[in-house]
């Protein structure tokens, strides 16, 4: 999948504003961006669901906006939530949508994939949320596409139930399939993908691998510990203190840190009980790039706190279904 110079307005704002992405055949792809950065006008013009005012695109061959009834076939899309008919059954609901399909999977086999076993000949209105977006999973690969489009797949799902849609996500990416997907979720774009594209305001600020987005991977390494109160600090150390009373510190080699400050803490008799080392997370990275809370900070990255434990999560839920007229 080639996009260049992809720009899309409406009025006076510019919803995409000159994006630029290159897609591999079999990558899981994340689109990370703030609520309004341009993720679903993106995402819908790759599908043919939404017209571009300038740009190339070009996904599995096809030009979305001039072929998207050839497309169709080939790629599968799964919305934030698709209508069903609640008086069928999970096999029926899928060996329905595979009738639309030239060669569609058998629905036995993609009710597996998905982990829908138990549920194969229940009707679909007893479904647990978590089951219905399996289905919803389970309605767009029946197809067999070769590209799948996620949008915010585990939105809504408990931890467990997040868990098993991952895996059922890396065993697509294991038949060969390309996989594009949205999410607000930091753990999850770590876990499911190849490489993610952060995008803010239209425009793709960084791509690259979770681990070593935008340098992550080259940023130093924080070492924090909570003193004793009764214990003096040296300079350096008291000089360290941040806003929660705990020493912190930018460790440029992390080896030499801890040796100096270990020395230190056997001299004095300080067990270093709650010792962290830690590294910034894809959040810690993602709020930088997207104007989040830590690049507000003065500090440079690599000494910003991580926050995982007050920071709120970019929250996001959409509402209702989108529209699938083409806009
Ligand atoms: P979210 O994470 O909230 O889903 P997003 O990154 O998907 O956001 P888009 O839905 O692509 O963002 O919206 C980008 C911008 O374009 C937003 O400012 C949005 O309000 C605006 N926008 C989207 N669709 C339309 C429309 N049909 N008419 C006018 N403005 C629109």
């Amino acid at each position: 999948m080639v996009v260049r110079g992809l720009r899309k307005s409406y009025g006076s704002l510019h919803a995409v504003d000159g994006v630029d992405l290159e897609i591999e055949r079999g990558e899981i792809f994340a689109l990370l961006g703030p609520n309004g950065a341009g993720k679903t006008t993106t995402v819908e013009i790759l599908e043919g669901y939404r017209h571009r005012d300038a740009g190339e695109v070009t996904v599995l061959g096809y030009d979305p906006g001039e072929e998207r009834h050839a497309m169709k076939p080939l790629i599968g899309i799964v919305l934030q939530s698709t209508g069903f008919d609640h008086y069928l059954t999970v096999k029926e609901t899928l060996s329905m949508y595979g009738d639309y399909f030239p060669h569609p999977r058998p629905p036995d086999e993609v009710i597996d994939l998905v982990g829908l076993g138990e549920k194969r000949d229940a009707r679909v209105t007893t479904l647990s949320g978590g089951q219905q977006r399996r289905l919803d999973v389970a309605i767009a690969l029946v197809g067999d596409p070769e590209l799948l489009f996620l949008d915010e797949p585990t939105t809504g799902f408990d931890p467990t139930a997040r868990r098993e849609a991952w895996h059922v996500v890396k065993n697509l990416a294991g038949l060969g399939k390309t996989i594009l997907l949205t999410t607000h979720y930091m753990d999850e774009a770590q876990f499911l993908a190849d490489r993610v594209a952060v995008i803010a305001a239209g425009r793709i600020v960084a791509v690259g691998p979770p681990s070593s987005l935008a340098g992550r991977d080259r940023a130093h390494s924080r070492v924090t510990f909570r003193p004793p109160p009764e214990v003096a600090l040296p300079d350096d150390l008291a000089r360290a203190l941040n806003r929660e009373g705990r020493v912190e510190l930018v460790a440029e080699n992390l080896a030499a840190t801890l040796h100096q400050l270990t020395d230190w803490a056997v001299r004095v008799g300080v067990a270093l009980d709650d010792l962290e080392v830690v590294r910034p997370t894809l959040e810690d990275i993602y709020l930088e790039l997207t104007g989040g809370e830590a690049a507000h900070s003065d500090a440079p990255l690599s000494s910003a706190t991580t926050g995982r434990d007050h920071r709120s999560r970019p929250g996001h839920r959409r509402t209702g279904q989108r529209g699938r007229s083409a806009r």
